[in-house]
C-alpha cells in the first residue's frame, strides 16, 4: 500500500514497529542462535513482524497502543519456534471414514513400519539378488506372493493405482481403441477419470452399453482389428441401481478369447481375502477375478488391503514383463519403502489366522458395536464434567464409511458423541478441535459436530481426551 493512503496514525504506529535487527538481537532469542541457522531465524523474525504490520494496517486507531516491543517480538518468535511443526503431521481420525484418502488411507500393520524403518535406515536387497550376487528386479520382494494369494501367473507394482492403469492401458493399447462400458467410465475423486487415463495413455475410447445396461452383444460388435483392449472398471464410489444389466467378467473374458482381445479389470480397492468371514459385505476378490480369467488385474495396496500406497498389477506372464519393461515403468515405479511395508503386509496376509488384530483398517472395520458404544459413552461422561456446561455432549449412534472409494455405500454402524453450543457454529467448534495438537478431525452434520469413536485408535484415547477438553474449555496445547 503507498503511504498516501495511510492515515496519519497508521504511518505514525508502523514506524513504531522494532526492526528486524533489533529483534534478532534481544535476549529471547540467544537459545535459538545455536539451534537454528541464522537466515532462517531472520526468516521467522520478518513472519512475524510481518504479520503484526499486516495486522495494524487492516485494523483501527485501538490496535495500534499494543505495538510488540523488540522483546516481546522475540517471546512470540520463540514461542512459534518451539511450537514448531513438520508440514506432515499426525491427526487424530474421528470423522468415522476409515481409509481416509485426505488423512493418509491406510495405517500401516506394525511389521510393516518396521520394514519401513530398517529400508530407511540401512542398505538393502531392493534390486540385489543375494544368491546370485548381482541385479534383481525389486518386483521379486512382492511377486511371489502376490501370485501366491491371488493365483496369478505375475505381478508387478507402481506408484499408485492411478499409475498401475495408466501403464498398462499404454502397454496393451497405445494407438488403439479400449472398449468400455459407458456405466463404468468413473471419475474416483477428481483427477482420475478413465476417460482421461485412456487419452493420456494414447488409447481411443470406444464407449459401449447405456448409463445403466450393457449386454454382451455390445462388446461383440464393438471389437474390431483396432481393438488393444476389453476394460470392466469397478465403479468404486458409486452404485446404480434399479433397471441394470452389466456383463460378468467370465462373459467378457469369452468374448475376449472368441476375438482375440485381452481383458483387463481395474478392481480399484480389491480384496485379497473374504471379508465376509469377519461379518463384512463381500468386495470383489482379485484372486476371483483372475480364476475367472481376467488377463491383467490392477488394484491399490492402501485402500481394503490396508498396505502402503501402490498400485498392483496381477496377470498373464507376457502381459506383466511387457510392463514391467517398458520405458514409463521407470517414471511410475514404486520406492524402497513401498516395497518394505508392501512385503511385510503381505506377509501377513499369508501367515497370520487372526488378521483383523494384526491389520489396523480391518481392526477398525471388525471393531464390535458395542465395544465403539462403550467407548463414546464414557468420553460424553468425561468430557460433560471436563467442559463449560454450555456445550450439549451427547452419545448418538451413527455409520461409520470404509472410505477409498471401496465398499461405496456399506455404512458399518457405529456411535459418535456428538457437540453443540447456544453460540458457537458447528464450523468454530470442528475449527477449535483442529487447533489442538495433534489436531482433531470431525465430522459435521445435522448442525452439530461429530466424533465418530470407531476410527479413533484406542491408543490415543488419552490424547483425545485432553485435545477435546482443552480445546473446547478454551485453551489451547
Ligand atoms: C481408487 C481407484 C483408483 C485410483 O487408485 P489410487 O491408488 O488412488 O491411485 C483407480 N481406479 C479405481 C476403480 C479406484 O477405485
Amino acid at each position: 500500500m503507498p503511504n498516501d493512503l495511510l492515515t496519519p496514525t497508521q504511518l505514525r504506529s508502523l514506524s513504531s514497529l522494532p526492526s528486524v535487527d533489533a529483534v534478532l538481537s534481544s535476549d529471547a532469542l540467544t537459545p535459538f542462535r545455536e539451534r537454528f541457522r541464522g537466515d532462517f531465524l531472520t526468516r521467522m523474525v520478518q513472519e512475524a513482524v510481518g504479520d503484526v504490520r499486516a495486522r495494524l494496517l487492516r485494523s483501527g486507531p485501538e490496535a495500534i497502543a499494543a505495538i510488540p516491543s523488540a522483546g516481546e517480538f522475540a517471546a512470540l518468535v520463540a514461542v512459534r519456534l518451539e511450537s514448531r511443526q513438520l508440514p506432515l503431521r499426525r491427526v487424530l481420525n474421528l470423522t468415522g471414514t476409515i481409509t481416509h484418502t485426505n488423512l493418509g488411507r491406510s495405517l500401516l500393520p506394525e511389521p510393516a513400519i518396521d520394514a519401513v524403518r530398517d529400508a530407511a535406515r540401512f542398505p538393502s536387497t531392493l534390486e540385489y539378488d543375494l544368491d546370485a550376487g548381482e541385479r534383481g528386479h525389486r518386483d521379486r520382494l512382492v511377486e511371489a506372493a502376490l501370485c501366491r494369494l491371488t493365483g496369478a501367473e505375475a505381478a508387478t507394482v507402481a506408484n499408485n493405482n492411478a499409475a498401475a492403469v495408466l501403464i498398462a492401458l499404454t502397454v496393451l493399447a497405445q494407438g488403439r481403441e479400449i472398449v468400455v462400458s459407458r456405466g463404468e467410465l468413473v471419475e474416483i475423486g477428481g483427477s482420475f477419470r478413465i476417460p482421461d487415463v485412456m487419452r493420456a495413455a494414447g488409447a481411443r475410447l470406444r464407449e459401449v452399453g447405456t448409463t445403466n445396461r450393457t449386454h454382451p452383444r455390445d462388446y461383440r460388435d464393438a471389437v474390431t482389428e483396432e481393438t488393444g483392449l476389453l476394460l470392466k472398471v469397478h465403479p468404486s464410489n458409486y452404485a446404480i441401481e434399479g433397471f441394470t444389466c452389466s456383463v460378468e467378467l467370465s462373459e467378457l473374458v469369452a468374448i475376449g478369447k472368441e476375438l482375440g482381445a485381452p481383458v483387463m479389470e481395474d478392481l480399484g480397492s480389491g480384496a485379497l481375502i473374504d471379508l465376509r468371514a469377519w461379518g463384512l459385505p463381500a468386495e470383489p476378490l482379485v484372486a476371483d477375478r483372475v480364476a475367472a480369467g481376467a488377463d491383467l488385474v490392477s488394484f491399490s495396496g492402501d485402500k481394503l488391503l490396508g498396505g502402503p500406497q501402490a498400485g498392483i498389477l496381477v496377470g498373464r506372464q507376457r502381459i506383466v514383463s511387457a510392463i514391467r519393461t517398458h520405458p514409463l515403468m521407470r517414471a511410475l515405479r514404486a520406492c524402497k519403502l513401498t516395497y518394505a511395508a508392501l512385503g511385510a503386509t503381505l506377509d501377513l496376509y499369508e501367515r497370520e489366522a487372526d488378521l483383523p488384530s494384526h491389520l489396523p483398517m480391518l481392526r477398525m472395520m471388525t471393531r464390535p458395536l458395542d465395544e465403539v458404544r462403550s467407548c463414546a459413552e464414557s468420553r460424553v461422561e468425561l468430557w460433560r464434567r471436563a467442559l463449560p456446561t454450555d456445550y450439549r455432549v451427547q452419545s448418538e449412534p451413527c455409520h461409520s464409511e470404509v472410505g477409498s472409494g471401496a465398499q461405496p455405500g456399506t455404512h458399518l454402524p457405529s456411535h459418535a458423541v456428538t457437540f453443540s453450543h447456544p453460540s458457537l457454529s458447528p464450523m468454530q467448534i470442528a475449527g477449535l478441535l483442529r487447533a489442538q495438537n495433534p489436531p482433531v478431525i470431525a465430522r459435521i452434520s445435522d448442525g452439530r459436530v461429530w466424533l465418530d469413536l470407531r476410527t479413533a485408535l484406542p491408543d490415543d484415547l488419552p490424547l483425545l481426551d485432553d485435545a477435546v477438553t482443552s480445546a473446547l474449555s478454551g485453551l489451547t496445547r
